[in-house]
């Protein structure tokens, strides 16, 4: 499908729960989170319906988020669904990696086609601090694990935050001793995030040239999305950047979100989409639902407007309750 600023769009977010194992200081408050009731929920149901209805209006790639998708019962079995869909090229998963160990066999054996792991430190203690919870070794095992299946393609995603501490040039360090590629997320001014400064692009790799010398520009895709790639003599995975931020790239921007409560969202930014679970739950049929897709995506706005400090329409929820 193709929104009114003639981008692509192909693929889709699907977040399957608002709850999680950590609390990322950024992205999810320690307390007075009331979670979705399991009715507010998309069943598994649901969302295979909406996704085979995302499919034919042309979604190739899905990406399983969260909350921590991992914590939500039979996930798995939602995953090995949505692969079957003829017409889907790639179901891929953004996990905190807590559940990965556990996991990473039946993910396998489905065959998914990626896997990015959120590791912000490498430092057990800063670890802590950041996520509020002791699991550093639950993770990084998780990791180990993940890195004993070669077909998976594994990424792991950092946010710098400017903690003293926070070891950027040590989470790189990944890429160069395992076949992982390392992107660095600058920090969004959305929900916790914008109390946080931002740490722009510029800044990680200036300190990562430091380290590693040079990074130079790798061309090839290795994604869906907008991260831009390096490549560092030694390194076997390469290093990403995904910078919203301080290199905007709305202009290639080709996805849209369905939320764990069954919002269709045309952009990060933005409140504006469609209820999509009041539809099917209101007994429209496939053909109605595709037709409201579509109409949803005509509000998809052209770019977001992060640095502007008055913005019609704004997003109000945080990270964990959109899905990254
Ligand atoms: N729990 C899973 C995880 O941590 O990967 C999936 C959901 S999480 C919301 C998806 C990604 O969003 C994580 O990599 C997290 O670091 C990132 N994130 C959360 N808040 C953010 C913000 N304000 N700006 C940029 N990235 C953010
Ligand atoms: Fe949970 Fe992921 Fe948000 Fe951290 S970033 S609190 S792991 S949803």
């Amino acid at each position: 499908m193709r929104d009114t600023f003639h981008r692509t769009i192909d693929y889709l977010r699907i977040s399957v729960t608002d709850r999680c194992d950590l609390r990322c200081k950024y992205c999810m408050p320690e307390t007075g989170v009331e979670p979705l009731t399991h009715g507010d929920i998309l069943s598994y149901e649901e969302i295979l319906r909406l996704a085979k209805c995302f499919v034919r209006l042309g979604i190739r790639h899905i990406k399983i988020t969260g909350g921590e998708p991992l914590v939500r019962l039979y996930v798995i079995d939602l995953i090995g669904q949505l692969k079957k869909i003829p017409g889907i090229e790639q179901v891929t998963l953004t996990t905190n990696g807590t559940h990965l160990a556990k996991y990473i066999w039946a993910l396998d054996k489905l065959h998914i086609d990626g896997i990015n792991i959120s590791l912000d430190t490498l430092n057990p203690v800063l670890y802590r601090e950041i996520t509020g919870r002791d699991v550093f070794a639950k993770v990084f095992s998780g990791l180990q694990e993940a890195l004993k299946y070669p077909a998976i393609k594994l990424k792991i995603n950092c946010v710098p935050q400017g903690l003293s501490g926070q070891d950027i040039a040590a989470v790189a360090g990944l890429a160069k001793d395992h076949p992982v590629h390392v992107r660095f997320i600058e920090m969004m001014p959305i929900g916790l995030g914008k109390e946080f400064p931002l740490i722009c692009e510029s800044n990680v790799r200036q300190e990562l040239e430091q380290t590693y010398g040079s990074l130079q520009p790798f061309h090839e895709n290795l994604g869906n999305g907008p991260c831009r790639y390096y490549s560092i003599p030694g390194f076997q995975g390469k290093i990403g950047f995904i910078s919203a931020m301080s290199h905007k790239f709305c202009s290639n921007c080709n996805r849209v979100r369905l939320t764990a409560d069954g919002k269709l969202k045309t952009c990060l930014q933005y409140d504006r989409g469609m209820d999509l679970k009041a539809l099917l739950r209101s007994g429209r049929p496939d053909h109605e639902v595709e037709l409201a897709i579509l109409q949803a995506l005509e509000s998809k706005p052209g770019e977001h407007h992060f640095t502007e400090t008055f913005v019609v329409d704004q997003e109000k929820k945080s990270m964990f309750q959109i899905g990254g």
